[in-house]
């Protein structure tokens, strides 16, 4: 039988499953948390507890939100025939500081990576296509990232919605190839936006 895991190596191990910590910063963070005032690591535990147990996906368009729709589904002042399609709610924080889009968004949970077996039913397609059939939809921003993966994800959504009766428009390449929206600054997001291209 394995041995029981101390406290403080289940925190450890537990950290190295972040983004970008590797088993260094894990046991630094570790000790950092346990030395001394523990009132940052108790905020930090609350904080996560909260955000964990209040934050579910938007009932409409994926985003994260505290109640069944979001901000910015329930805001009268958004754009309704405007939809702009990111990857991950992240991506709705990055265009949003860029503030130009007065429209609402789709999250569709990710990118087509099919060697890591995320095909297109792990991913909100169908939800985009009801939208577009209950809504009063025109145009359709597809901005997933400037990445082979991004533009195949793209490239699936303008297929499913061809004929469907809205303009499909894909983000200009002022954002870096290769990079993601959320690393991508304020201008090159705004110029993509502006200078976005008609799928023809
Ligand atoms: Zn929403």
């Amino acid at each position: 039988m394995a041995e029981p895991i101390g406290p403080i190596s289940r925190l450890t191990k537990e950290l190295t499953k972040l983004p970008g910590i590797g088993p260094k910063s894990a046991d630094r963070l570790a000790h950092f948390l346990l030395a001394g005032d523990r009132s940052v690591a108790t905020q930090l535990a609350e904080a996560l507890y909260h955000a964990v147990s209040s934050v579910r996906a938007c009932r409409k368009c994926g985003n994260y939100s505290e109640g069944e729709l979001c901000p910015i589904c329930l805001d009268p002042k958004r754009d309704p025939s405007l939809i702009c399609v990111v990857e991950t709610p992240r991506d709705i924080d990055a265009i949003e500081r860029v503030g130009f889009f007065k429209g609402r968004y789709h999250v569709l949970g990710g990118r087509l990576a099919p060697l890591e077996g995320i095909g297109p039913d792990k991913l909100s397609y169908s939800s985009l296509v009801d939208r577009v059939h209950q809504e009063q939809i025109k145009e359709i921003i597809l901005a997933t990232s400037p990445t082979l993966e991004g533009d195949t994800t793209a490239l699936f959504a303008a297929n499913l919605l061809k004929g469907a009766g809205v303009t499909l428009s894909r983000l200009a390449r002022g954002v870096p190839t290769g990079s993601s929206l959320e690393l991508a600054n304020t201008q090159m997001l705004l110029d993509a936006l502006e200078g976005r291209q008609k799928f023809t």
